[in-house]
């Protein structure tokens, strides 16, 4: 016989199973998980249209590899309207993107 005693099913004397109690923070969890998932689309279309205005760049190198196709050069953004931390080449024409960026050095 399926005995109810609140959030807990009674299996026996000694049986107590809190079934309901994991359901509700499956379902909790699960709701915030898909809030989360909402949250974070937003995010990568607020980022997308962005302009970047409020932005800094500093140059990264890395040279003296034995291996020379191991050497790399770019340039790390970081915007701090959108919060968004991307690497391009260092290329003049990324610079022109963004004509108000600061230049930071560490
Ligand atoms: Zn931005």
């Amino acid at each position: 016989m399926v005995n109810w005693q609140g959030n807990h099913l009674y299996l026996g004397e000694y049986f107590w199973v809190s079934v309901m109690k994991q359901n509700n923070i499956r379902k909790k969890y699960d709701k915030i998980a898909c809030k989360i998932s909402s949250l974070t689309q937003q995010l990568c279309e607020l980022r997308e249209e962005c302009p970047h205005e409020n932005i800094t760049y500093k140059y990264f190198g890395s040279n003296g590899n034995y291996d020379t196709s191991a050497n790399s050069y770019g340039i790390d953004w970081h915007c701090f309207d959108c919060d968004k931390r991307f690497t391009t080449l260092q290329d003049i024409n990324e610079l022109r993107k963004y004509p108000n960026a600061r230049k930071i050095d560490t």
